[in-house]
């Protein structure tokens, strides 16, 4: 059992060191029953004496944590996730927004790639598979664990078929662009599923305009605009594994001749396009994060107000900039700031045309604000 301190009860399944006033026995990567200071039930969570977030509250019903509840979890998230064409690629199960802190489960024409966060829910891979087959039928899935987390909470990170091997890579179907997902490769699970939305929506505003897509990756924003009628576009990417990728998109949706990928540091090069006076009617700007911690808030803010300010200054009149921020620790309201001072510095007049975020089937969680990480805006240049 855990027993939190006075007045540490709150509507959030993230549970402090600094929040617990005793702990009992339980393992590590154990479920504990989490109690009040008065000993009231409160919930019950993946314990870690590891990591400073060290419980992570699955349920406050007082059920058991085995396989039916799995079972129940993952076939909500399914159904909460209505029809999935077969040939796309989407998040089914997205960690504390499904009740399943620790777990994401993204599907690819078929095929599943999962991640476990945490101790606890590497501990329980055996159900989660069995509720995952259960739910989902008998399909192949691929353990992509993340390393950094794995780290952190202390297990070995698993890279490799849970089932019966799958195929090295599959194609899904994003809208009239396709895309290649090699199974162990590329950012992720595979790819960059959270911004699916908004490359639909960038592919709206490309016809006849000549694109920038700065921090490409591979290429799938690119796709989405050229495929749609975009002119011509530019591709800024530093990782090679990314360029390869982004050759081979291009390729595949029959558009390389109207790209180019120029393997560049973007910070240097949005400064080079300025001085060479280059023009484009739409910019992305899709950056990893900057800030990592809270300590580097304010170095992340000067990066992103950097490349904010040049793009703005890339546009054509009336021309569209898609911009975002990932960092954990940007919220929205600042990176809506920084966009501001931005355009302040560059002289430049925008209307907010949208206010951006990640893709639906990557739901925000009403009392975990942690779960909005992906912050955007659609700016049009006056
Ligand atoms: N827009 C992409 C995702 C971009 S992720 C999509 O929709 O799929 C951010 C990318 O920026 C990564 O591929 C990373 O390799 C790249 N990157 C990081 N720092 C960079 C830099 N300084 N210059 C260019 N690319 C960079």
């Amino acid at each position: 059992m855990l027993r939190l301190k006075r007045g540490r009860v709150r509507n959030h399944p993230w549970v402090f060191k600094g929040d617990v006033a005793d702990v009992g026995e339980v393992e590590p990567g154990g479920v504990v029953a989490v109690v009040d200071s008065t000993g009231r039930f409160v919930g019950r969570g993946h314990y870690n004496p590891g990591p400073a977030l060290c419980c992570r509250i699955l349920s406050r019903e007082d059920e058991t944590i085995d396989i039916g509840f799995f079972r129940r979890r993952i076939e909500r998230a399914r159904t909460l996730r209505g029809d999935v064409p077969v040939e796309s690629g989407r998040r089914l199960v997205w960690s504390e927004a499904d009740g399943l802190p620790g777990l994401v489960v993204d599907i690819y024409a078929g095929t599943l790639v999962a991640q476990c966060l945490t101790l606890g829910m590497a501990r329980a891979r055996p159900e989660v598979l069995t509720a995952l087959v259960d739910a989902l039928g008998d399909r192949s899935l691929f353990w992509m664990d993340d390393t950094t987390a794995a780290r952190r909470e202390g297990f070995e990170p698993r890279r490799g078929w849970a089932t019966a091997a799958g195929p090295p890579s599959t194609i899904i179907e994003e809208g009239a662009v396709r895309l290649r997902v090699t199974f162990g490769a590329g950012h992720k699970t595979g790819l960059y599923l959270d911004q699916r939305e908004n490359r639909l929506r960038a592919a709206g505003l490309a016809p006849d305009r000549s694109v920038l897509d700065a921090f490409s990756a591979a290429a799938a924003f690119t796709c989405q605009a050229l495929v749609s009628g975009a002119r011509h576009a530019l591709c800024l990417e530093s990782s090679p594994e990314a360029i390869a990728s982004a050759h081979d998109h291009l390729a595949l949706n029959a558009v390389a001749e109207r790209a180019e990928v120029r393997a560049v540091n973007a910070f240097d090069e949005l400064r080079r396009l300025e001085r060479e006076r280059a023009r484009f009617g739409l910019i992305v700007l899709d950056p990893p994060p900057f800030a990592r911690g809270r300590d580097t808030v304010e170095r992340a803010a000067r990066g992103y107000k950097e490349i904010n300010l040049r793009a703005l200054r890339l546009l054509e009149p009336a021309g569209h900039l898609m911009t975002f921020s990932c960092s954990h620790h940007v919220s929205d309201a600042v990176f809506e700031e920084i966009c501001r001072e931005a355009a302040g510095d560059a002289g430049v007049s925008a209307r907010v045309v949208a206010v951006l975020t990640q893709a639906s089937d990557h739901p925000v969680l009403l009392e975990v604000p942690e779960t909005r990480y992906l912050k955007g805006r659609l700016l049009q240049v006056l």
